[in-house]
């Protein structure tokens, strides 16, 4: 039976090391959110990213803007937020209305200040090894493979899911700590004989209950990034829970593995974005 990976309580720690440190910065560390429109799920996640700030001692500013908000008024605000001393970091929540564009106003973001790790930039630094900042939701899997002492060294790595914010960088994070990496997508052929040689298998897709128990090797560890609804509206990944906990040997849960962890990481980018701009 696989050990409960407890994003849930290490995030918790993560924040409180953060609200530590913060604390002895000079200037307060600022987080600017930009939501558009009334989408439900991302009124959800900024009211989220607002509560994780006050308990990191983080100031948090929200622009609340109407769905009619135009693009030249959006660019406008972020040049204003990318000029503004007392904001550290700037997240633009997704997904924007149409006919916003969204990449053109994630790379309008001063690198500096770009907590998600969206930024081209950034990005490019991650890639050569050399990262400002750490995608929030891959820094947080491998956060969480740290403090459970699961090593990612010479282990078969199988990352389902391309996309830019988690498969990617997740990715190039397991590669960085000498994992031997396979990313899968919708694309991929025979996708059960890839996961079934994964000792770390990391899903991505968002799919309920897509990974069964017979695509899991024995003794796997199961990392579960997906954040799906089952038929009863129920929050749940992308892997069969009930089936896949006996054979692994680690797993994360959905609600309170992955998705705790990633709110945790931004506020440590956040930290680190406040540290640089205040010398420390
Ligand atoms: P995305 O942009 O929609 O990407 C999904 C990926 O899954 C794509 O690469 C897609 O392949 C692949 N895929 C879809 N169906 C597949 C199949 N049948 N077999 C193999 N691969 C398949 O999604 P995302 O933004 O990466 O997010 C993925 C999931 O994680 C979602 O459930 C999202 O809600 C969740 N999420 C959670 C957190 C968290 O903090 N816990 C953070 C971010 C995202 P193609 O590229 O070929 O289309």
């Amino acid at each position: 039976m696989a050990g409960r990976i407890d994003g849930k309580a290490l995030a918790a720690q993560v924040k409180e090391r953060v609200r530590i440190e913060a604390a002895k910065l000079p200037r307060r560390p600022g987080l600017a959110v930009i939501l558009v429109g009334e989408d439900p799920a991302s009124q959800v996640y900024v009211n989220g990213k607002e509560r994780d700030c006050a308990a990191c001692g983080i100031e948090s500013m929200t622009h609340r803007l109407p769905v009619s908000t135009s693009q030249k008024e959006l660019l406008a605000l972020v040049e204003a937020l990318n000029g503004d001393p007392s904001v550290d970091g700037i997240l633009c929540q997704l997904p924007l209305p149409e006919p916003l564009d969204a990449g053109e106003v994630l790379n309008a973001i001063a690198p500096d200040k770009d907590v998600d790790c969206f930024h081209p930039v950034n990005v490019g630094l991650l890639a050569i090894g050399t990262p400002a900042f750490l995608p929030c939701t891959p820094a947080g899997i491998m956060e969480m493979l740290r403090a459970y002492e699961i090593p990612a060294a010479g282990k078969r790595c199988v990352v389902l899911g391309r996309s830019n914010i988690v498969g990617k960088p997740m990715a190039m994070l397991l590669t960085q700590a000498d994992g031997t990496v396979t990313v899968c997508h919708s694309r991929t052929e025979n996708l059960a004989d890839m996961t079934r040689q994964a000792d770390i298998l990391v899903s991505a897709i968002g799919r309920t209950r897509f990974i069964t128990a017979d695509m899991v090797k024995e003794g796997a560890v199961v990392i579960d990034v997906a954040m799906n609804r089952d038929e009863n509206g129920k929050l749940c990944g992308d892997v069969d829970f009930a089936a896949v906990e006996p054979k692994a040997s680690w797993i994360t849960p959905v609600p309170g593995g992955v998705g705790p962890m990633t709110r945790a990481m931004l506020m440590e980018n956040l930290l680190t974005a406040a540290r640089r701009h205040q010398n420390r």
